[in-house]
């Protein structure tokens, strides 16, 4: 497989993880017109998978982003399973968006593997892992990619493909014509840490936080800078709000870790997270919520 016909030719794929990601991820191949299985360990996941597909299927159905029938025919394309053996066995595309650990991703990996035919492509939604690593043990890493989808898939236009040591050139390929069919706009990235996005979007995140601690400007006045000055739609404090300061912290250390100290968390970082200020899901980072 490695051209835009093969792209147009999958039409059976699986979503490992029915959590934030992976939902988003079975509702934008099954409005490309796969047929998807909707896979995880934990059936009410699955189910409050399927119920957040329903949710954004009905939102664009009021924004007049799609039509009824559209968007009928995209779940009824959407099917649910806690068996990855049985889920596996035709597909022609796998994706994991199971949690960040490397651990769990590889033996997932072994998983999926043993159960796939030889020409499915296998890709990884990782925010942050090495690409090579979670491939490490697998017989087949050629196949194997990162396919880096932002939060909320149906919403966000970018991809970062992200290109393992061992990805071959046809499924770079593959990848890309992939994302282009899912409605995504790709960018081809090498499995460096951070890859492009989180590297630069955590790079300013962190200097903004440090402007507050030295005092240079309020939070909001920090984030209208970038807003209104360099058309950002959301200044980097309320993007981190969002995210989660105790994820941007775990990212930082990871950064600081294998890039340097330009990556080291701000100690502001680390009392905000210590005090549970960890942004809009606890109620409190740098705005109130
Ligand atoms: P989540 O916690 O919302 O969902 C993870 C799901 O995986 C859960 O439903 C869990 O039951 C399931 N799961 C656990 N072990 C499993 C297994 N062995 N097999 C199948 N399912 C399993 O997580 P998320 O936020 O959707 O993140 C998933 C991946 O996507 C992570 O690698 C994360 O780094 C990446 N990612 C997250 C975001 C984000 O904004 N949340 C953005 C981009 C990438």
């Amino acid at each position: 497989m490695s051209d835009s016909s093969s792209a147009q030719s999958i039409s059976r794929a699986v979503v490992l993880g029915a959590g934030t990601m992976g939902n988003g991820i079975a509702q934008v191949c099954a409005q490309a017109g796969m047929q998807v299985v909707l896979f995880d360990i934990n059936e009410q996941a699955v189910a409050a998978g399927m119920a957040n597909i329903e949710r954004m299927l009905s939102k664009a159905v009021e924004k007049g982003k799609a039509s009824l029938d559209e968007t009928k025919a995209a779940l009824a394309l959407i099917s649910t399973s806690t068996d990855l053996a049985a889920s596996c066995a035709d597909a022609q595309l796998v994706v994991e968006a199971i949690p960040e650990k490397l651990e769990l991703k590889q033996s997932v990996m072994a998983q999926i593997e043993d159960a796939v035919n030889n020409d499915c492509l296998i890709a990884s939604n990782t925010s942050s892992l090495s690409i090579s690593k979670i491939a490490s043990s697998m017989c087949c890493p050629q196949r194997f990619i990162g396919m880096h989808f932002f939060n909320p898939v149906p919403l966000m236009a970018l991809l970062e493909v992200v290109v393992g040591e061992q990805t071959s050139e046809a499924n770079i390929e593959l990848a890309v014509e992939l994302s282009k069919r899912l409605g995504k706009e790709p960018i081809v990235v090498q499995d460096a840490p951070g890859f492009a996005s989180s590297r630069l979007g955590v790079c300013i995140g962190l200097e903004a936080m440090r402007m507050v601690e030295a005092g240079v400007a309020s939070a909001a006045d920090i984030d209208k800078a970038m807003e209104l000055g360099y058309r950002h739609p959301m200044g980097p404090l309320r993007l981190t709000d969002l995210v989660g300061l105790d994820v941007r912290l775990g990212i930082a250390e990871y950064l600081c870790e294998k890039l340097g100290d330009r990556f080291a968390p701000p100690q502001l970082l680390r009392d905000m997270v210590a005090e549970g200020k960890l942004g809009k899901k606890s109620g409190e980072g740098f705005y109130k919520w």
